[in-house]
């Protein structure tokens, strides 16, 4: 294909997702700018990935050597639906790709939910990766036992941040208002509710090694003595039975549901039912027993799976929680007809499953329809137009400029303590900083005398 200018995406999301995606369209000959809501890049990888798994964390620098290509221009700060629209986006590019994740976190739905000490594993999660709209969470951690719901990779990384020694967490990115709550603490045991068996466990067994490796607390099992079938379930039936004696522990418990949340002013009981797997078409199912009991605990951590949210202009899946497509090609309604020119990609394409190389695969899938659809390119559209716009709304953009400043800021503050970084946790502490070195910046270019 001939093309007469430039190939204009507008990719809405720098997590893993969207930039996956920037790196297949740039290879494509695309050039791509990537609108972001917060002022730092990186989604999950900086928020969401758990502090004392830096190894994971450095695909960043993947990242980072994506948003370096000339080809491709970084908009933090921007939020789309509420700064810019997406019909604005479409005016204004030639494709809308949105990579906006899964942001909300699922619910239980049962009664005592809404005390406090019930809370949900995203704002948990948030918080101590010190998340700018979760500086101000305070979850409760002076009770001794604490349960968590789920037992995904999602419901390991608390059980383990929950537990983790100071001086791994201190050397780390932790937000250093987690870091002293964490240690301050009293939580001591962390019980892991699984609604069915250990064959269906949907966490990855290299997690639990993590937990093993852990010094000083025993990692056990509870509430299943049946068969297994896979290798996952082996591991977990050759992990030791619960050790009342142990003072720090981790028990994965097994075919048990939370019915009710129990306490006066916050929570202080979960009342859970003993299930049964039941095998039903292709899916084992957890049948309740009627049978209950009750587990002391001051904290709830809801680990079930994250949920997308709408974006203003788009429909919009409520039971998937995605937004409808047919392999990234965003559709008016589930099976309906296409929206043109408007992609979606990552876990609001397919939902919030996978580890973060799945998305690769994801986006490369959607760029490709993306490619294939682009039979000509319209009329020559302005580079700096939705620029424009942003600057008549004063939206301070982090452009990527700024976003390299600051990164360089956060290493430098936190390689004086030992640690990874220390993390920027306002855009007004952003912004501050950014006039800061500015103004220094300018100092040193003045003539000296
Ligand atoms: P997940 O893997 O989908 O696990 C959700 C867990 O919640 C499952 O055990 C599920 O049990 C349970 N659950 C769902 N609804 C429930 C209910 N109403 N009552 C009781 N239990 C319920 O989700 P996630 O842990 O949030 O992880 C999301 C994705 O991110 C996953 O793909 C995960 O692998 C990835 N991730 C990876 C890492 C890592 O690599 N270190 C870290 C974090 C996240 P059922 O199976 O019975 O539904």
């Amino acid at each position: 294909m001939q093309q007469q200018r430039n190939w204009r995406v507008a990719v809405v999301g720098s997590g893993p997702a969207g930039l996956y995606a920037t790196e297949a369209l740039v290879k494509r000959g695309a050039h791509v700018d990537v609108f972001e809501r917060l002022f730092a890049p990186f989604g999950l990888v900086r928020y969401g990935v758990a502090p004392d798994h830096q190894k994971i964390k450095k695909t960043a620098v993947v990242f980072e050597r994506i948003l370096d290509r000339p080809e491709v221009r970084f908009f933090g700060n921007v939020t789309v639906g509420r700064d810019l629209t997406v019909p604005e986006l479409q005016e204004h590019y030639d494709q809308v790709l949105i990579a906006m994740g899964s942001s909300a976190a699922r619910r239980l739905g049962i009664v005592g939910e809404e005390l406090p000490g019930s809370i949900a594993a995203t704002d948990f999660v948030n918080w101590y990766n010190g998340h700018p709209e979760h500086v101000d969470f305070h979850p409760p951690l002076d009770g001794r036992v604490a349960v968590v719901v789920g037992m995904g990779n999602v419901a390991i990384d608390v059980a383990r941040v929950l537990l983790r020694e100071r001086e791994v967490l201190e050397k780390s990115d932790i937000a250093p208002h987690a870091l002293e709550v964490l240690c301050r603490g009293s939580v001591q045991e962390v019980v892991l509710l699984a609604r069915r068996g250990p064959d269906q466990s949907a966490f990855d067994v290299k997690e639990v090694r993590d937990l093993q490796a852990m010094s000083d607390v025993a990692v056990t099992r509870a509430g299943y003595e049946g068969k297994v079938e896979t290798n996952k379930g082996r591991f977990v039936m050759d992990l030791p039975p619960e050790d009342l004696t142990a003072r720090r522990k981790i028990v994965f418990r097994f075919c048990a549901s939370p019915v009710e949340l129990r306490g006066r002013q916050r929570v202080e009981q979960v009342r859970i039912e003993r299930n049964d797997l039941v095998q039903s078409a292709a899916r084992v199912r957890a049948v309740g027993t009627g049978k209950f009991e009750e587990i002391e605990a001051g904290l709830v951590i809801r680990a079930i799976g994250y949920q997308g949210i709408p974006l203003d202009g788009l429909p919009f899946h409520e039971d998937m929680g995605i937004i409808p497509n047919d392999d990234g090609r965003v559709l008016r309604d589930p099976g309906g007809e296409r929206i043109p020119d408007v992609y979606v990609t990552g876990w609001i394409k397919r939902g919030p499953t996978g580890l973060i190389g799945t998305n690769k695969s994801c986006a490369l899938e959607t760029v490709k329809h993306m490619e294939h659809d682009l039979s000509h390119l319209g009329p020559a559209r302005d580079p700096d137009a939705a620029l424009a716009l942003l600057s008549e709304r004063n939206v301070s953009v982090i452009d990527w400029r700024s976003w390299k400043r600051l990164d360089e800021y956060e290493r430098t503050q936190g390689s004086s303590q030992g640690r990874v970084r220390n993390k920027i946790l306002s855009l007004h502490q952003a912004l501050d900083v950014l006039k800061t070195s500015t103004r220094a910046q300018a100092g040193a270019d003045e003539p000296q005398d």
